[in-house]
Parts: C-alpha cells; sequence; structure tokens
C-alpha cells in the first residue's frame, strides 16, 4: 500500500466513529506525507484541520493501527502554502465544480415527513423567490438528516427556472480556505470576493465551522451583509441553532437570526420506511416490504446510516447473486455498527469510575447527586459509542435503569460536550484508555 492507500483506508476505518461530514472535512483534505517505524507525519491544508486532527487521535490511532497493525507516534503539520497556491490566479478555482451544486439532489427526491415539512416548506419557497420571502434561510439538524441535500435542491431548483442564476454552494470550511489562499495576493483576494459577492444565491454548508474571531469570519460578514443588501438569498446550515454555535460571533448570530430559522427532526418509522422505499426503487432493487420495514425499525436516527445499510444490503445481494433477505440484512446490520469484540462493557464501565474516583456500585446505584451522575452520563455515552450498546442495554448495565432516562441523559452529555471543551478532554482521555492508547 503506498501513503495515499494507506489514507484512504484509515479514512474508510474512521468511518465507524465519525460522521461524513468531519472526515471529508478535515481528514480528506489532509494527507499522510511519511510513515514508518512507528512514526506517521500527516499534512494539514489548515490549523483548523490541524486541531480537528488533534482532537480525533486516539480515534486515529486507533484506526493505523487496524490498518497497519502497529502503534504511531503522529506529528501533524500545516501544508506549506507555497505548493498549494496556483501560479495564475485564473486556476484558483479550477478544479473545483464552478458553483459546487452536485445534480443528484433535488426536491424531487427529497422524502417529505412530519420531521422535515416545515425545513422543506421554507426551502421551496425559498427556491421559487429568492431574496424574497426567508432571507437568510437556517436550517440545523444532527448529520444525516438532509440538510446538504436540502441545501443543494434549493440551488438546483433555482438554477432550472433561472438558468443564468449565479449559484454557489461551499461548505464554511471551504469557504474559509478558499478565502486564506486568497488572501496571497490582490489579484486572488480580488478574484474571491467577487466570486462570492456577485451571486443571486449563496449555499453555505456546516457553518459551525466557521473558523472563531478571524479574518474569514470577518469576511464571511462582509459577504453576507452585500449579498442580504442587494437582496440576495442566503441559505445556511449548521448542526445546530445559531445561538449555540459558540466559535460565531453575536452579531453574525443576530443576522442569522433575522430570517427563517428551521430545523429537522429525524424520521420516524413511517417516513423511514418511505424513504428506504424510494431509495430501493432509485437503485432498482427488488426489496421486499419486510426487509425494508426490517431496516427501519433497526436504524433509527441518521438517514445516511439507512440509507447506506440499505446500499450495502444490496450490493451483498447482488454479489451472492441472492434475495436481499431478512437474514442478509441482519448481516450487514451487524458490520455496519460493528462492536469491538475485545472491550467490554465492563472496561468501560472500569474505567470511568477510575476516572471520577467513584466505584462500579456507585456508578449502578439509584442515586442522583451530581458526583454519579455525570460520570453515569459519560459511561453511557461511551457504552453507546464504543459498544454501540442500545439504551436499554445500557440502562440495564447500569443498574436497571429505564431506557428514556438514558435516552435523556446520552442527549444531555452529547450536548453539553459539543460546547464543554474541558468535558471533551476528560471523556476523551477516559475513551483513549478504553482503545488501549495510555495503557
Ligand atoms: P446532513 O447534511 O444533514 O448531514 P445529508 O443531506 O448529507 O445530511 O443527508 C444524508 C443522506 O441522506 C444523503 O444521501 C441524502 O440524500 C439522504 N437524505 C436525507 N434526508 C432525506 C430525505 N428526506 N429524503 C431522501 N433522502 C434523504
Ligand atoms: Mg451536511
Amino acid at each position: 500500500m503506498n501513503y495515499k492507500e494507506t489514507w484512504q483506508s484509515v479514512l474508510t476505518f474512521l468511518e465507524r466513529d465519525l460522521s461524513k461530514g468531519v472526515i471529508a472535512t478535515f481528514f480528506g483534505t489532509a494527507e499522510l506525507a511519511e510513515i514508518g517505524e512507528g512514526r506517521a507525519r500527516i499534512l494539514c491544508p489548515n490549523r483548523m484541520a490541524l486541531e480537528q486532527l488533534r482532537a480525533h487521535q486516539s480515534q486515529l490511532a486507533e484506526a493505523f493501527r487496524t490498518v497497519c497493525g502497529e502503534d504511531h507516534q503522529f506529528s501533524f503539520e500545516i501544508k506549506p502554502l507555497v505548493n498549494t497556491i496556483p501560479q495564475d490566479p485564473g486556476t484558483l478555482f479550477h478544479h473545483a465544480p464552478p458553483n459546487g451544486l452536485a445534480d443528484s439532489y433535488s426536491f424531487e427526491n427529497f422524502v417529505v415527513g412530519i420531521s422535515n415539512q416545515l425545513a422543506v416548506g421554507v426551502a421551496r419557497a425559498v427556491a421559487e423567490q429568492p431574496g424574497a420571502l426567508h432571507n437568510p434561510f437556517f436550517v440545523y439538524s444532527g448529520v444525516g438528516l438532509g440538510k446538504t441535500h436540502l441545501l443543494h435542491a434549493v440551488g438546483n431548483s433555482i438554477k432550472e427556472r433561472i438558468p443564468d442564476a449565479r449559484i454557489i454552494y461551499a461548505s464554511a470550511e471551504r469557504f474559509t480556505t478558499e478565502f486564506i489562499r486568497s488572501i496571497q495576493s490582490q489579484q486572488t483576494a480580488a478574484s474571491f470576493r467577487r466570486k462570492f459577492r456577485s451571486v443571486d444565491a449563496l449555499l453555505i454548508d456546516d457553518v459551525q465551522f466557521l473558523a472563531s474571531r478571524t479574518a474569514s469570519q470577518e469576511e464571511f460578514f462582509n459577504t453576507f451583509n452585500e449579498l442580504y443588501l442587494a437582496g440576495k438569498q442566503i441559505v445556511i446550515a449548521s448542526d445546530r441553532h445559531p445561538a449555540e454555535i459558540r466559535d460565531v460571533q453575536q452579531r453574525l448570530v443576530s443576522r442569522f437570526a433575522g430570517g427563517m430559522i428551521t430545523d429537522i427532526q429525524e424520521p420516524d418509522l413511517e417516513m423511514r420506511l418511505q424513504i428506504l422505499r424510494r431509495k430501493a426503487a432509485d437503485q432498482q432493487a427488488q426489496v421486499s416490504e419486510e426487509v425494508l420495514l426490517s431496516l427501519a425499525q433497526k436504524i433509527e436516527g441518521s438517514i445516511r446510516q439507512l440509507e447506506g445499510a440499505l446500499h450495502q444490503l444490496v450490493a451483498v445481494a447482488r454479489a451472492q447473486q441472492a434475495a436481499p433477505t431478512e437474514e442478509l440484512l441482519n448481516a450487514v446490520v451487524k458490520t455496519t455498527m460493528p462492536v469491538n469484540p475485545f472491550i467490554t462493557p465492563s472496561d468501560i464501565i472500569g474505567s470511568v469510575c477510575r476516572a471520577y474516583r467513584i466505584t462500579a456500585e456507585q456508578l449502578c446505584s439509584p442515586k442522583r447527586s451530581r458526583e454519579v451522575v455525570l460520570p453515569r452520563q459519560v459511561a453511557a455515552h461511551l457504552l453507546h459509542q464504543i459498544s454501540k450498546a442500545s439504551s436499554n442495554q445500557i440502562g440495564e448495565l447500569l443498574g436497571g435503569k429505564d431506557h428514556s432516562t438514558i435516552l435523556h441523559g446520552l442527549g444531555k452529555i452529547e450536548k453539553q460536550l459539543a460546547t464543554d471543551e474541558i468535558l471533551k478532554n476528560q471523556v476523551e482521555s477516559i475513551r483513549g484508555e478504553i482503545l488501549g492508547k495510555n495503557r
């Protein structure tokens, strides 16, 4: 395997732990420069990516261990800029599709249900009368629930009706990278401005990755204002409500709040089933209603995961020239949610107890004092992440708690992890210990 292939395999492995978005945004743009003698040197395109890779070191270590069969020490460096700046400013955006829009995401292939009907309604209105009704339009949700799809659908739909409308789809990360590259010379800086400020609709994805208090956020603010004042449509997607985005300045948050904010909820069973029917038909795959229902029952939450499991089922069935049966489905679902056989739930509980200096009895007791509630939530979180235990199983493991209590706790800790850096570090280090990093 050459470096490139090794890195690709590592990325594939990381999909077990991290969202595709995070991987594509931060890991996909990095490269493995050197590996050998237990060391791996990784080049990152920018500081943001570097910090993200650092923050996910334990997952990275685990992935390398699996791919290469040994442990590595990592060094992270920022790629020297000289190599990435094209000589001719005209070629600056040459490799990206000019407007970033992916044809395959449309309103036609977006299933509407209770969980997303408001967001879709607003998106359609925005596509019909860009700039007029809901500006900006801010949509947020957890991962894999269709934000990116919806942004592209808006862009494609405008494009369909007004073929020469200028539309740009870009992730906040891409906006930032292009901006940073552009300020190397006056010429490129000017062409960056022209590019983003001359559009009729600007679609910015994953805005939570806008770097804090930097020139690029300033640039985004100015771009936003200019477009907004000119009555151009702005659509923004994020993994959380504007008020909860930590790194974004207050004045930008209040701009976001000036338009329409909607969220997308997790799909209910009926909608999951409908999505599966739709995707199976798109792939011209004959999958029985029972198998689809069973899949819809097995995978809740992310539509991306649902779609991934169906893909895999169909692919495996085709490869084996067999029908996609319930049995095959069970095998597939098991592998899409791998369980680490070497780590038992009691390893996880043990590590959490050690870290918080409490006993397993205390952790599993009915007590609800602060000293045990947080460790319990951390344990639930790690049991969920590492052992892929269901809320029912976690409830059992933690002394017979109700699954709704566990779900509530999981929600709470995840929210907290998103904002509390100290807690995040604590949990990362416990996780590292469990995965054998510090042993
Ligand atoms: P997000 O940006 O919220 O993480 P994506 O837009 O990337 O999610 O969606 C993940 C996958 O699920 C994509 O392949 C998308 O096409 C699909 N998807 C999401 N919601 C729907 C829906 N309502 N109907 C059909 N496909 C959907
Ligand atoms: Mg997305």
